[in-house]
């Protein structure tokens, strides 16, 4: 049998099938989606086993065997195989690294596995050979190690026994210590048989009595531990129980639970408004019709749209199928997590770049052995190794954060179609201000379009008031803060409600500079000015992370005017308190979120009321739902508009009206006030005036006429290299062998300089393609890799090609 394997190198010529020889005591063992270790010219790599074939159009004499099997089960699916072709062919990327951005973190790393006599099987009556290395019950020995020490007869029997469930292996990951084992209490009784088994209990058997009212509240399974705490019982008690065949006790492996120690109260479906209904009704006959349809659901903030999710999974798990929701990584916040734990309770896995390595390795398995049934997680969450999918949502959908920006340079929504077209299963797309992508293929009934215009409970939209910075300038107030801003939080300190203070942080930073001659700290290595950090008191570059103390002198003309400009969060919580001593603030920002689960403490503090002000970046403008916020505040609303990007506009609209929407949600009515030096500009008035059509139209005249999405799909070719001149010669060449092969029709720019000309001592030149159909483009690309990078091969030019930017730069 021959294994036909993707080896882990990447370049040019490895990225094809190549052959091997799977050795006999191999053959049962090795499936595709397995990953083998293969000798590979002088080397040994890792590889993934794509097919298993009878025979090669090699000779079988110059085949190699394979050496080691990584994998006891396949990691990836067939229908992932099959994916990560798509995924090679859509991004031009290698197939080794299409492949490898299916797996969790821990499993990319080298990790062991531990071997040991199953736990189910008596010792008694495992074969002499295979004690003769498992010398007791209790014995733990590495795997491969193992394998390596056996004769192939030896190995053949380690494999047979592991096949018939007489080993167990394990693979062990990180330094989280060993595997712990625990008794788990739980019941296949339902509810209501429950019920009845208690009232039939003698009234003296009080604590029987509470440990079945606690299964009737949380139906699954529990440590006995945690169970005896909960109604203060002993193990007799749950031991009287079990005897009578209600209970059941079973040794468990403890899985890493990050949530664990928390309780999480179920939650029964809420029922529906109007909008919501109607908006559910279509995906709910997808469900039950069991076929693909994409949806966009646009609804204002706070219209209900994660409770349309709940309800659109709870149909789903109730046909027996699987379900993924994405979020954008910052609002992965406890209170959207919480409201899934509540709704499906241990059904649900949560994958986060908050959770270790080994916590999300942990997660990640209990997707592929079956275990959960739902995945909540950010953009890599879209590859969860389900098997029975029946639902996929990507909640605001319009994130840029979906798109991934390195290899392989994927979008999430392009997997989630792909994946739902492969199950057959309704796609949601969900957001407040949809991307023009998105939306312009809802029109075009590509997609199909749900909305809803009503927050929950007919609840209004907040009050924008946007105030001219300019002409609080002119008013002679010099502080960061305008007089109606400040009039308003003086309110609602008044009043006891509490205040979200937004610094639009992107695209702006502070910096050096001299007020006499002009002089900007620049990077050495990077065309980019360097960000003035207060915490250490440093400027540092954020490309390449050069660091360098503040000059007190201007280096260039020997003044003393060296300022610091721009402003960060510690800088706004210094300046408010000079105003208003006494406030209460809670910084929400890198530096103070940086340890585990502080980000959680300080949104629970708010929640508790113990802060007037939570102030914050953009790590606040989303999934945060508290009824005591009535205004919202947002500082330098502008400060985005100005990127070189022609996505600029879109995401300042987007960002200001998520920002908006913390505001009174609830009973209380809500107020924005938003600071700009741009009041004029469309993406800002139209936020004020709630109105995404306006936006939307606005948005897209603009760019019909400079030739950008929806209108014309943009391809971009970063070329970057230490030496100059080759970097701009080679970024001709590609630029006029694309003149020659594409379509009339199609524009292409370049060669251009990038944005940011040099990073990190490379160069950086660009050719941009702007083209409406273009069937054989992405050959042609594959040609122009292949023909420029070949061609440098032993120097260190790089060609980037990205097929869908979202970063300009
Ligand atoms: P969105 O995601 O659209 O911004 P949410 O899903 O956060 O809105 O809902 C806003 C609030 O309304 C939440 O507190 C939620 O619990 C509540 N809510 C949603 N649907 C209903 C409903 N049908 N009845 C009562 N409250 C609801
Ligand atoms: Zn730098």
């Amino acid at each position: 049998m021959i294994a036909r394997v993707i080896v882990d190198v990447t370049t040019n010529q490895t990225d094809r099938l190549f052959d091997y020889l799977i050795p006999a005591p191999f053959q049962a063992a090795i499936v595709p989606g397995v990953r083998v270790v293969v000798p590979f010219g002088p080397r040994k790599v890792q590889g993934f086993v794509i097919e298993v074939a009878k025979t090669s159009t090699i000779d079988a004499g110059k085949l190699k065997p394979v050496e080691q099997l990584v994998d006891i089960e396949p990691p990836l699916t067939r229908e992932l195989l099959l994916l990560s072709e798509k995924v090679k062919e859509s991004t031009l990327s290698f197939h080794n690294t299409a492949l490898k951005v299916m797996l969790p973190a821990a499993m990319r790393a080298k990790y062991k596995k531990e071997a040991m006599i199953h736990p189910e099987t008596a010792y008694e009556l495992v074969a002499k050979e295979i004690k003769r290395y498992f010398t007791s019950a209790e014995a733990v020995l590495d795997w491969d190690e193992l394998l390596k020490k056996a004769g192939d007869a030896e190995k053949r029997l380690l494999l047979k026994a592991l096949k018939e469930k007489t080993i167990l292996v394990l693979p062990k990951v990180g330094t989280q210590g060993k595997k712990k084992k625990q008794t788990l209490v739980h019941t296949v009784r339902s509810p209501e048989e429950l019920a009845q088994l208690k009232a039939a209990l003698p009234a003296n058997a009080v604590k029987q009595q509470d440990v079945l009212q606690h299964f009737i509240d949380r139906p699954e399974p529990v440590p006995v531990a945690e169970l005896l705490e909960a109604v203060r019982g002993s193990r007799s008690t749950v031991k009287a129980l079990a005897d009578k065949g209600i209970l059941c006790l079973e040794e468990a492996e403890v899985w890493r639970d990050p949530y664990e120690g928390r309780h999480y109260e179920r939650q029964a479906s809420l029922p529906l408004m109007e909008e919501q209904r109607q908006a559910l009704e279509p995906i709910l006959q997808a469900i039950d019709g069991e076929y693909h349809r994409t949806f966009l659901l646009r609804g204002v903030t706070g219209s209900g749209k994660t409770e349309v999710y709940l309800q659109a999974i709870e149909r789903t798990l109730a046909k027996g199928k699987e379900a993924i929701v994405l979020v954008p990584e910052i609002s992965l916040t406890p209170q959207m997590v919480t409201r899934f734990k509540e709704r499906f309770g241990s059904d649900v896995a949560v994958l986060h770049s908050a959770l270790s390595m080994g916590e999300k390795y942990d997660e990640w398995r209990r997707i592929r052995e079956k275990q959960v049934r739902v995945a909540v997680g950010a953009r890599s969450a879209i590859f969860a190794p389900f098997e029975n999918l029946g639902m996929i949502i990507i909640d605001e959908e319009h994130e840029t954060s979906y798109k991934q920006e390195d290899a392989p340079r994927y979008h999430a929504r392009d997997i989630a179609i792909e994946r739902g077209e492969y199950y057959q299963c309704p796609v949601v797309l969900g957001s407040a201000t949809p991307s023009l992508e998105s939306f312009a293929r809802a029109r075009k009934g590509v997609y199909e379009l749900l909305t809803m215009e009503k927050r929950v409970n007919d609840v209004q939209l907040p009050d924008v008031t946007i105030t001219d910075m300019r002409e609080e300038l002119r008013n002679g107030n010099r502080s960061m803060f305008s007089a109606a801003l400040i009039a308003a939080i003086k309110q609602r300190l008044q009043r006891q409600e509490q205040i979200v203070l937004f610094l639009n942080r992107r695209g702006y930073s502070t910096f050096v500079l001299c007020r006499d001659c002009g002089y900007v700290a620049e990077c050495p290595h990077c065309d980019i000015s360097l960000t003035y950090h207060r915490t250490t008191h440093s400027l540092q570059c954020h490309y390449c992370g050069y660091t360098e103390t503040p000059p007190t002198r201007c280096p260039s003309c020997e003044g003393e005017s060296i300022r610091f400009f721009g402003f960060g969060t510690q800088k706004v919580e210094e300046e408010l308190k000079k105003i208003l001593p006494d406030i209460q603030i809670i910084r929400m920002d890198v530096d103070t979120t940086r340890t585990k689960g502080a980000h959680e403490k300080l949104l629970d503090q708010f929640g508790r009321g113990e802060g007037d002000i939570l102030l914050g970046t953009q790590m606040i403008a989303k999934g945060l739902d508290f009824p005591n916020i009535t205004l919202v505040g947002v500082l330098a609303a502008d400060a985005m508009l100005h990127l070189q990007d022609f996505r600029a506009a879109e995401r300042t609209f987007q960002l200001l009206t998520q920002v908006s929407g913390r505001a009174g949600r609830h009973e209380k009515a809500g107020e924005v006030i938003i600071q700009t030096y741009s009041p004029d500009h469309y993406s800002i008035q139209d936020v004020k005036s709630h109105d995404y059509l306006s936006f939307f139209q606005k948005e897209m005249l603009l760019r019909k006429q400079a030739g950008y999405p929806p209108y014309f799909y943009v391809t971009l070719i970063h070329v970057s290299d230490t030496d100059l001149p080759k970097t701009i010669e080679v970024t001709k060449k590609i630029t006029n062998y694309l003149r020659s092969k594409l379509s009339p029709a199609t524009k292409i720019y370049g060669p251009a300089a990038s944005a940011i000309p040099r990073i990190k001592d490379r160069y950086r030149y660009q050719c941009m393609i702007k083209y409406k159909v273009e069937p054989y483009l992405t050959k042609i690309l594959h040609e122009v890799v292949q023909t420029y990078q070949g061609e440098m091969s032993r120097s260190d030019l790089s060609i980037v090609i990205d097929t869908n930017p979202y970063m300009m730069l």
